[in-house]
């Protein structure tokens, strides 16, 4: 467990957290796709806002409450409460960490998409089924 330090890209929002980032994963459900998420997870408490909670929006998914800056777009951390696996956490999005090269780290992957969870996290990405749109 180190502590880590992050911001949102425009550097309002700016925040540390104490993580192990060998729990980083990646998830292939909806939204952690098309946001490019690759988080680790922590307990709440472990996770400090340091500068712009004011401009943190929220969006609300099955499984807790992702935060953005209302001024750039960057999605630096989510909360939640999995009462299955383990209750409250935060989850920090390791591309929002400025003193890591998320290139180095490993990811496990989570099958999100097909409420895949009792599987647990492969090393591979799960596959899913695109929409395939006629050209
Ligand atoms: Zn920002």
């Amino acid at each position: 467990m180190k502590t880590h330090q992050g911001s949102c890209h425009c550097g309002v929002v700016r925040f540390e957290a104490d993580l192990d980032l060998h729990t980083a994963s990646k998830c292939n459900c909806r939204i952690c796709t098309k946001l490019a998420l690759f988080g680790a997870k922590t307990q709440p408490e472990q996770l400090r806002v340091l500068a712009g909670e004011d401009s943190l929006g929220t969006w609300t998914t099955q499984i807790g409450k992702l935060y953005f800056c209302k001024a750039c777009g960057a999605h630096p951390f989510s909360r939640g409460d999995l009462p299955d696996h383990g209750g409250p956490y935060a989850s920090i999005n390791v591309n929002c960490l400025d003193d890591v090269d998320p290139s180095e780290i490993t990811a496990a992957y989570w099958d999100g998409r097909h409420d895949n969870w009792q599987a647990g996290t492969s090393s591979k990405p799960w596959p899913f089924e695109p929409k395939r749109i006629a050209m």
